[in-house]
């Protein structure tokens, strides 16, 4: 009988490769580093194609016992030809068959996608998502994204560019983004742009955002108002999709939703005091669950639905 997926997730600092079984448990997990391949694609396919073997024969398990490879990359997928289009933070890769060539590699079926489509896979079938058939799987890190699951499906668009919820823009005018805007949602609650406000308000060059999290938590005011203001720009935008979408839930993860306790509230209110009522009645602002697990587990989800068996 079939019983475990192999999952791969690719970031910009690791590439997790787990196997996972039935309702998104992890059995056994390896790591490999991004930086060693990052201009060498070819060599990181081998890598992948080396580490899922060894997984599996570590671990008992022959390939007629695997269902598939999942595999969620930081960037701009083609699920349908199983490209890789581009990743942004990971030079050399542009317009890579990754499926055809690690398919070849390993003999088993390859599925890919955006990453944070996979994790709001992941947090829709076995985390914060569950029983919702419309919701926003949204990550705060370094950039941020969102992943649509919509009508029981997750709708990613004719060029797969659906769910950019961080270049939504929320002013008129305002910091030059990534992307051909400015004053996107990303440009204001960014680790990067966070970082630099931080910054400014307590005169510190070098705070971090875990300081501000610490200042916050002993009741320091500055450090209240800080995370109010990030919680008003992303709720400014999620009342846009939520009266766009009318999602039921959204889904918040990402290191930045770990301040979920002075986040949110910002965000509800925004939704609750902003959104059409029928709306913003339905949408509950809810957090992540299943936290760095989420490619993994989000992997299995792909493989699944990419098969249509559950
Ligand atoms: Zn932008």
């Amino acid at each position: 009988m079939r019983k475990v997926t192999v999952g791969v997730d690719v970031g910009g600092t690791n590439i997790k490769l787990g196997l996972v079984r039935k309702a998104g448990r992890i059995i056994a997990r390896t790591c490999l580093e991004t930086k060693v391949y990052a201009r060498h694609p070819a060599k990181l396919i081998q890598a992948m194609a080396e580490g899922i073997a060894s997984l599996l024969r570590q671990n008992g398990f022959k390939k007629q016992n695997v269902q598939g490879v999942g595999i969620g990359l930081p960037g701009l997928v083609d699920p349908v030809k199983g490209h890789v289009i581009f990743l942004p933070n990971i030079p050399g890769w542009k317009n890579i068959p990754l499926r055809k060539h690690l398919e070849k590699k390993v003999g088993l079926e390859v599925f890919l996608d955006n990453d944070v489509n996979v994790m709001t896979l992941g947090e829709w079938r076995f985390g914060a998502g569950q029983g919702s058939d419309d919701m926003i799987g949204m990550t705060l890190g370094t950039g941020v994204g969102a992943g649509l699951i919509l009508g029981g499906a997750l709708y990613r668009g004719p060029g797969f560019g659906a769910g950019e919820l961080g270049h939504i823009p929320v002013n008129l005018t305002g910091p030059k983004c990534s992307c051909p805007s400015f004053a996107c949602l990303e440009t204001y609650v960014g680790n990067g742009p966070l970082q630099r406000r931080a910054a400014k308000i307590f005169r510190h060059p070098g705070i971090t955002l875990e300081e501000v999290f610490a200042l916050a938590k002993q009741g320091n005011q500055k450090a209240l108002g800080f995370w109010e203001e990030a919680g008003e720009y992303v709720g400014t935008a999620l009342v846009g999709v939520v009266n766009v979408l009318n999602p039921t839930k959204i889904v918040i993860g990402g290191g930045v939703a770990n301040t979920a306790r002075f986040l949110f509230p910002a965000i509800r209110r925004q939704i609750k005091g902003r959104a059409m009522p029928v709306q913003a009645k339905m949408a509950r602002v809810v957090r992540a669950k299943l936290g760095d697990d989420a490619g993994l587990v989000g992997s299995r989800v792909l493989v699944e639905t990419e098969q249509n068996i559950k």
